[in-house]
């Protein structure tokens, strides 16, 4: 409770669920954007997690506005889906610096003031396409694998200071990036989900917010799925 949280991607989608939850609970929130600004509830932050000097600039902005941040939700992420036949190179590249790189120049801003606090809670939203895999997503679930190695990488280094690091797998959630699928790929995703239907944004939000909370203080290094049994817990 009263924790300075920053959810990146958070003016929209998962991350606007997911700030809105730490807004109720009574946290302070930031989120980043970029086209489309944050609601105007939300203390919204224009960040490219691509760049890292405007990721310098929204951190110090927030710890102006509300202190160091004590959470990190690192939910910024993007698709450009098409087989491994006809990806290029860029399409690899730009969705693994959005969606891992990312996430690692932002983990890595937050460190230092969580180090000096000698507590922190970083949340990476990963997916349950990440450990199963999918058609046409060789760049979107390397980034996603990618982030449970982050995440226990970043237990090992720091568990010992009070800072854990989880991964949130979603399953399929009703979105603009869900939006985007085909009819035929939406029949054959519910087919699959035994749970017979897409999850709800505020689903994955109280996932989040349990692993920020002190409840889950010896939690770290898990990926906990949202996904309505898909994945069958990993
Ligand atoms: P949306 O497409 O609805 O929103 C994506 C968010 O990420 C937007 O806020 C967008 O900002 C932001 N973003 C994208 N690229 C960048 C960047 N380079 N720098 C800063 N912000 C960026 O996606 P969802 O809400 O559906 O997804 C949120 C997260 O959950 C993603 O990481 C996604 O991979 C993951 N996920 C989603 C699932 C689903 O079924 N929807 C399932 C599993 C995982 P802007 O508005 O500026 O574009």
């Amino acid at each position: 409770m009263g924790r300075s949280v920053l959810v990146t991607g958070g003016n929209r989608g998962i991350g606007l669920a997911i700030a809105r939850a730490f807004a109720a609970q009574g946290d302070s929130v930031a989120v980043t954007y970029r086209g489309k600004p944050a609601p105007d509830d939300l203390f919204g932050v224009r960040c490219d997690v691509t760049d890292t000097e405007q990721v310098d600039a929204a951190f110090k902005e927030v710890e102006e506005k509300q202190g160091a941040v004590e959470v990190l939700v690192s939910n910024a992420g993007i698709t450009d889906d098409t087989l491994l036949m006809r990806m290029t190179d860029e399409q690899f590249a730009n969705v693994l610096d959005a969606n891992l790189t990312g996430s690692f120049r932002v983990a890595k801003r937050a460190t230092r003031a969580m180090l000096k606090a000698r507590w922190g809670r970083m949340i990476f939203i990963s997916s349950v396409v990440g450990l199963m895999g999918g058609p046409g997503q060789v760049n979107y679930a390397a980034s996603k694998a990618g982030l449970v190695g982050v995440a226990r990488s970043i237990t090992r280094e720091l568990g010992g200071r009070n800072i854990t690091a989880n991964v949130v797998a979603p399953g399929f959630i009703s979105t603009d990036m869900t939006e985007s699928l085909t009819d035929e790929r939406r029949k054959t995703i519910l087919a699959n989900v035994p749970s017979g239907r897409y999850g709800q944004s505020d689903e994955v939000a109280a996932a989040v917010t349990f692993l920020a909370s002190d409840a889950a203080a010896y939690i770290s290094g898990a990926v906990l799925p949202v996904d309505g049994g898909l994945g069958m817990g990993h």
